[in-house]
């Protein structure tokens, strides 16, 4: 047996690196060796108590990395793409994956609540050496040779939820500050529009030159 180092969840204030298991992958999944990850809110929510996961758990739901190994039944892929996986990893075929509601995704059958967020919730999660990736096809998102991991890293969960609210809400997104904005002077302290420019910026300018690229991740 392959085994792989994970930060592995045993209980409250009892999370640590260990030798775990190193997944291998079936039919529709794909492993991916991670090369970048984070640490979320929601990590320390679960290393708190306050959000209960099963002890025996890889936590972690938030990765990049490259792909090791495919199942089969998998297209448009290749072993060593560099890929961006999401927090939530819909099934793309249930009832409500069918009806937009990829977050709700009910592993094959209805609706169930927060049914679509897996890793490091329902399965082994993304705080490790390799992941295996559930329903690949539909949530792999290979990332382009001009960005870093670091400069995408964000777009697996907190950019990617805020882009799936604004939509939900039927807010438009957009990728310069309003009019009455661009006229404001910058805050001496702060750089011209905040947090607007930097990879997050480059990227959301790629995607909405290319609408189906921000699909694909969203
Ligand atoms: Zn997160
Ligand atoms: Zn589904």
């Amino acid at each position: 047996m392959q085994t792989m180092r994970a930060n592995v969840f045993h209980g409250p204030n009892d999370i640590h690196v260990e030798e775990v298991r190193r997944p291998t992958a079936g039919a529709g999944e794909a492993v991916i060796r991670i090369t970048l990850t984070t640490i979320c809110g929601t990590d320390l929510h679960i290393l708190q108590g306050e959000y209960r996961v099963k002890p025996g758990l890889v936590i972690g739901h938030e990765p990049v990395g490259v792909i090791e190994e495919m199942g089969e039944e998998l297209s448009g892929y290749k072993i060593g793409d560099r890929v961006l996986v999401g927090a939530i990893t819909p099934c793309g075929q249930c009832r409500a994956c069918l009806s937009g509601k990829w977050a709700q995704c009910g592993h094959g059958e209805g609706v169930e609540a927060i049914g679509g967020w897996r890793f490091g919730n329902t399965i082994n999660g993304a705080q490790a050496e390799y992941l295996l990736v559930p329903n690949a096809q539909a949530n792999l998102a290979k990332i382009p040779d001009e960005l870093t991991d670091e400069q995408v890293v964000l777009l697996a969960d907190i950019a990617s939820t805020g882009f799936s609210g604004a939509e939900s809400a039927n807010i438009r997104i957009e990728t310069r500050p309003p009019q009455h904005l661009e006229n404001r002077k910058p805050h001496p302290s702060r750089p011209p529009h905040g947090n607007s420019r930097g990879p997050l910026r480059a990227r959301l300018l790629k995607q909405q030159q290319n609408p189906s690229s921000k699909r694909d991740i969203l």
